[in-house]
């Protein structure tokens, strides 16, 4: 059985689904977006931190500068320059647009949060200050059952089709029930998103990583769309390059976002020192935190960071989080060297008097931790997100290992390579989905309205 249509949009995690948005709106009537899992959303749907973007009108009301070059910078600095400048650009530039394109459609990240790595409070999230995945997530499921989109759960990729002239024109697909089938289509949108829970993979690419680490990433993150698009002939770039979080609650699948630490939660370890600046790079981060004792962290905060910050919310429901009434009851309840706990805080909160931290240089230090009650989450590294991937130009269009552009063949999210170099920051994932997923539909839209 042959079935014709459009756009076929693989994967339905924030990209896939900006995707089908974006291509509706371009005028594209036709299109199947398939997912292998019983449920939508992808990894996407566990992103806890937020959306970079400059120069949005949320910065300008809470009275934050920032503009699209800095965010360049930042991106480009954090990613070692590696990155293919081209698409650090588009994510760049078109940031404040995505947002705005989430707006007008009922999403609205209004609250600007602080990540590691960038030289101003970027990262939008919902207005509440609750994670932006969750919230995307629901959005993007909501819009699909109003436009009665064609989503078909539990329908996978497994072989992509190529024209006489090199062209894609289609794929084939395994329902759980149907079995295999094949979906004639003008163009295919890969959005599968990455590589993070296949440790057979990561071994291969990666024998330093040790097999124990554990990985935050949904079981669907398979790296298929990047072996099924090197299979058509697609390029892939950064290839070795794998991200560790250094913040998995211990524990549970959950990552502690950022913001917890920018808000002012303070990284001490099981001695109860400091050991590094709590806002610089997740690269930088992971490494510190595994060599210390049990490979392991704390994020101490008060109660002033709990009240503010919504993400500190799952370690208190899975009852993952420490509390004491003082700093040494919160040592002794956590595991941490309680005398060396209390005498870190003191000096850290004379640093944040005098808003310089001459040991460890944490950028923006004002906020004490001085209101009990005092709180403690356990921390560990975890595979976290794939840099690398397929390779595509600022049009999303996949290029193949000469160079060429695989006609009919887009891609937009983590399946792609390039925007993070090595090593991503906190707020740029969400921010290269809606951005990429948006170029993605419209290029697609183009082609189809040609064809
Ligand atoms: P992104 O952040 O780039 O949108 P996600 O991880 O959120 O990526 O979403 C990718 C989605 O693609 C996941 O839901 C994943 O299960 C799905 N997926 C991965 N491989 C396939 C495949 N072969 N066929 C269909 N869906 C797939």
């Amino acid at each position: 059985k042959i079935e014709k249509t459009d756009l076929l949009i693989v994967g339905s995690g924030a990209a896939g689904f900006t995707a089908s948005m974006a291509a509706r709106e371009a005028g594209v009537k036709n299109l199947i977006m398939i997912e292998k899992m019983a449920v939508p959303g992808g990894n996407s749907q566990l992103a806890a931190g937020g959306m970079n973007a400059a120069g949005t009108k949320f910065q300008k009301q809470a009275g934050i500068e920032d503009n699209p070059q800095l965010m360049f910078d930042d991106t480009m600095k954090g990613g070692k320059n590696v990155s293919n400048p081209d698409l650090v650009r588009v994510l760049a530039d078109k940031s404040n647009e995505s947002i705005e394109w989430l707006d007008k459609h009922g999403a609205t990240l209004s609250h600007v949060g602080q990540g590691g790595g960038s030289s101003a409070a970027r990262m939008h999230g919902p207005a509440d200050g609750a994670f932006v995945g969750p919230y995307l997530s629901k959005f993007f499921r909501d819009e699909a059952a109003k436009s009665n989109l064609d989503l078909r759960l539990n329908t996978k990729l497994v072989k992509l089709i190529k024209g006489t002239n090199g062209e894609i024109t289609g794929a084939l697909v395994k329902g759980k029930h149907t079995g295999i089938y094949q979906i004639d289509a003008k163009a295919v949108i890969l959005a599968t998103g990455g590589i993070g829970a296949n440790p057979e993979l990561i071994q291969k690419l990666r024998p330093d990583i040790s097999p124990e680490v554990k990985t935050s990433n949904q079981p669907g993150s398979q790296g298929d769309g990047i072996i099924l698009g090197e299979n058509v002939g697609a390029a892939v770039v950064d290839a070795k390059e794998i991200q560790l979080n250094p913040t998995l609650l211990v524990g549970s699948p959950v990552i502690v976002s950022e913001t917890v630490r920018g808000a002012g939660a303070v990284f001490v370890n099981k001695e109860g020192k400091r050991f590094i600046s709590e806002l610089t790079t997740r690269d930088k981060t992971s490494a510190a935190v595994s060599k210390q004792t049990g490979g392991v962290a704390y994020e101490i905060f008060d109660q002033k960071v709990r009240d503010k910050v919504k993400q500190t919310g799952a370690a208190f429901e899975l009852g993952l989080a420490k509390e004491g009434r003082t700093l040494e009851e919160l040592g002794k309840n956590a595991g941490i060297d309680p005398k060396n706990l209390a005498a870190t805080i003191a000096q850290y909160n004379k640093y944040a008097e005098a808003g310089n931290d001459p040991e460890f240089g944490r950028p923006k230090i004002s906020a004490k931790v001085d209101t009990p009650n005092f709180y403690a989450i356990e921390v560990t590294p975890a595979i976290h997100y794939y840099m690398g991937g397929l390779k595509i130009n600022p049009q999303a269009k996949v290029i193949d290992k000469n160079g060429k552009v695989i006609e009919g063949l887009f891609a937009a999210g983590e399946v792609t390579g390039g925007v993070h170099g090595k090593n991503r920051l906190g707020g740029n994932s969400i921010s290269e989905t809606i951005t990429f997923g948006r170029i993605s539909g419209e290029e697609a839209a183009k082609r189809i309205a040609n064809n």
